[in-house]
């Protein structure tokens, strides 16, 4: 089975810009060919921030239900722009393409340190 590239991202190793590709269990750099085995000692870098570019397939998750609003607006309203909510605080932003299929989804975690995409982001309508 493929190894899904999560990210690219800066390499440490060989300064190159976005050689440095990310995957669930370790990072490979295309540029100097490091290789990092994550553990805890070598924990996955955070996102430095979103290239928007196709990340692999979407992932399945369980969404919890509003309780509140969130962001101003009301549950009614985050339902139907497809923002939820995992129980384990993440926000999950649903996007569609222009034929209105669910294309990609973006994941924020609860203290915002973290923002990440899966699903062709490239086909999100109102990104191209
Ligand atoms: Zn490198």
């Amino acid at each position: 089975m493929a190894d899904d590239c999560i990210a690219h991202q800066p390499c440490p190793d060989c300064g190159s810009s976005d050689a440095l590709a990310i995957y669930q269990d370790h990072s490979y750099c295309f540029s100097c060919s490091t290789r990092t085995v994550f553990t805890e000692q070598h924990p996955r870098p955070q996102p430095v921030q979103t290239r928007l570019h196709p990340v692999g397939p979407m992932r399945d998750f369980v969404s919890t239900p509003w309780e509140a609003p969130y962001r101003g607006l009301d549950t009614t309203t985050l339902e139907q722009y497809g923002i939820s909510r995992t129980d384990g605080g993440i926000t999950v932003f649903q996007y569609r393409d222009s034929s209105g299929k669910r294309c990609a989804n973006k994941y924020r975690n609860a203290d915002k340190s973290r923002v990440w995409w899966d699903g062709d982001v490239s086909a999100v309508s109102w990104l191209s």
